[in-house]
């Protein structure tokens, strides 16, 4: 056992290198962002509910979550904590109302009826407007989801006028790449639409871009959300 400042207390090997690993990847953060506001969301797909909870215990807010029903079980054992729930899986329309219901941010909303669905969900509920952030399909492979950048500006336009829904921002996962200049381009084009987009007036305050393996790339491009799964938990079991 050994004695972890943060817990004050004696914990386990494995909470021990979840605990280093957090402290490892938010000093990354703070070196690759000085003095910047970034939020760590630690994407928990595949994660036990245990592991959630050494995270939060130590300080851990944030959490993404890929799948609705993997994320409403871990909810139901983490009922006890006040956490910020985040959906950052594909999003069908069938499962708009949960989501809506059970999260505190999404940010993979790729089309219009999307947002139309989620802020219906948030109004009838009688809830606080709903963080979105809309997914671009910014390195423009055809095969993965997201909205083209020329069409981002009119869905923005349109999703402001929904009462249960906030705009927030942009989220994008680039095609991977272990080259540091390669992998800024994506998130560079991303801040640049952004940026874009706020010259209308548009407000965003959110740059949800970054994992594991390109986050640095991203917070030198401005990202204001880092979604770091494997460098906190280790690698996933199953390859979800
Ligand atoms: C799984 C996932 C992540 C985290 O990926 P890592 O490489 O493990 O950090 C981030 N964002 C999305 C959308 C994901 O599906």
């Amino acid at each position: 056992m050994i004695y972890h400042r943060v817990l004050s207390r004696p914990v386990g090997p494995i909470k021990m290198s979840l605990l280093l690993a957090l402290q490892r990847v938010t000093q990354q953060v703070q070196e690759a962002a000085p003095g910047r506001a970034v939020t760590i969301l630690a994407v928990s797909k595949g994660q036990s509910a245990a592991a959630i909870r050494t995270l939060a215990q130590a300080g851990q807010r944030d959490f993404g979550e890929n799948y609705l029903q993997e994320a409403l079980e871990k909810q139901l054992a983490l009922a006890d904590l006040t956490l910020q729930w985040h959906f950052i899986g594909p999003l069908q329309s069938n499962k708009t109302k949960s989501v809506a219901l059970h999260f505190n941010w999404v940010h993979s909303v790729d089309r219009l009826k999307i947002a139309e669905r989620l802020s219906q969900a948030r109004m009838e509920a009688g809830l606080p407007p709903l963080n979105i952030c809309l997914q671009v399909n910014i390195s423009g492979e055809v095969s993965k989801s997201g909205l083209v950048p020329q069409e981002v500006g009119e869905v923005a336009q349109a999703v402001r006028a929904l009462q249960g829904v906030r705009l927030r921002g942009l989220m994008a996962i680039p095609e991977p790449s272990a080259d540091l200049e390669a992998q800024r381009k994506p998130f560079a084009a991303l801040r640049h639409l952004q940026d874009t987009l706020n010259a209308g007036g548009t407000g965003l305050d959110t740059l949800s871009m970054g994992m594991s393996q390109d986050f640095a790339a991203a917070l030198q491009e401005g990202s204001t959300i880092v979604r770091m799964g494997t460098a906190i938990f280790g690698a996933r079991e199953r390859a979800i």
